[in-house]
């Protein structure tokens, strides 16, 4: 990925060697979690804990610390970093926290700074895996309970022998572009004023561009030919990938899905711009810097992209 963009995305950074060839190794792991340095990430939920004071360089716990606060899961290896072993792991629902470590919810960590950036992927990576592990606990083949193996990312089913692997789901996001125009849609999801991308999830069997010109089709009735891809951004609310797009609209109607979207038009790259630089007389905004929505926008403003 372009290293500009990743560098303006949250949770597209991350500073961890997943060292995943490692995973298979049950004495390796259990050493890993063993070890003095190791750090572990404090999940409850979609909040992570952080030792709040001083401009915190990490969420990570030492051992000792973390000790007294984890649910009896298996931690997640998450990888190394600067030759400590990474994990995250749970917290004891209702566990009584020392005042100065407080749960924040890993969106606001993000949109307003409150971690060095290579953080975030460490608490995207964490947050998603916990999710997924809190929410298939039992094999989907037989029913039966299943065991986490492999660090975390496999979890084996004991009575058929079933192999279950974390989930990713995939979205596309997409600027549907029109010569000088874009085209934005307002969901009754966002604070208002907010005009945004289109996104939908990509359903099996379909291709990242067939998804992009279903979801527009559906959501605003426009046509759209070529499919471009400028970048992506793990979204861990709770397991997503955003795969950033841009569509070349071949019709200009506009039929909007009631349903999805309170409005949708086309925006001037000039009125776009003022709503980037957050001074649109109305009062009209796009997302905020850290996602791939506005960087999916501020890239076409700015005449970086070719569609
Ligand atoms: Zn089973």
């Amino acid at each position: 990925m372009n290293d500009d963009l990743t560098s303006r995305m949250g949770f597209a950074r991350s500073f961890i060697d997943r060292q995943a060839l490692l995973r298979a190794n049950d004495e390796e792991m259990a050493a890993m979690l063993g070890r003095r340095e190791a750090l572990f990430y404090l999940f409850a939920d979609d909040r992570v804990l952080v030792q709040v004071g001083a401009a915190p360089q990490t969420a990570g716990f030492a051992a000792e610390h973390a000790e007294g606060l984890m649910s009896g899961e298996p931690p997640v290896f998450l990888g190394v970093a600067d030759g400590r072993p990474l994990f995250a792991a749970s917290v004891i629902a209702e566990a009584p926290l020392p005042e100065a470590i407080k749960p924040i919810d890993i969106r606001s960590v993000a949109m307003q700074g409150l971690l060095p950036d290579g953080e975030l992927g460490a608490l995207a990576q964490g947050r998603s895996m916990l999710y997924w592990h809190a929410t298939h606990r039992f094999c989907s083949r037989c029913g039966h309970e299943s065991t986490p193996v492999q660090g975390g990312y496999r979890r084996d089913c004991s009575h058929c022998g079933a192999q279950h692997f974390p989930r990713t789901d995939p979205v596309s996001i997409m600027l549907i572009v029109n010569g000088e125009n874009c085209l934005l849609g307002r969901s009754g999801r966002f604070a208002a004023p907010m005009y945004s991308t289109l996104a939908g999830f990509i359903e099996p069997g379909e291709t990242i561009e067939d998804a992009v010109r279903r979801e527009t089709m559906e959501e605003a009735g426009i046509t759209v030919g070529k499919v471009t891809y400028l970048a992506s951004q793990p979204w861990p609310f709770p397991a997503s990938l955003m795969i950033g797009c841009y569509g070349k609209a071949l019709s200009e109607d506009i039929v909007i899905d009631r349903e999805e979207l309170m409005d949708a038009r086309w925006f001037s790259r000039d009125e776009v711009r003022i709503m980037l630089s957050g001074e649109h007389p109305d009062g009209l905004v796009v997302p905020q810097r850290f996602s791939i929505a506005h960087q999916l926008i501020w890239s076409w403003v700015n005449g970086h992209v070719a569609i």
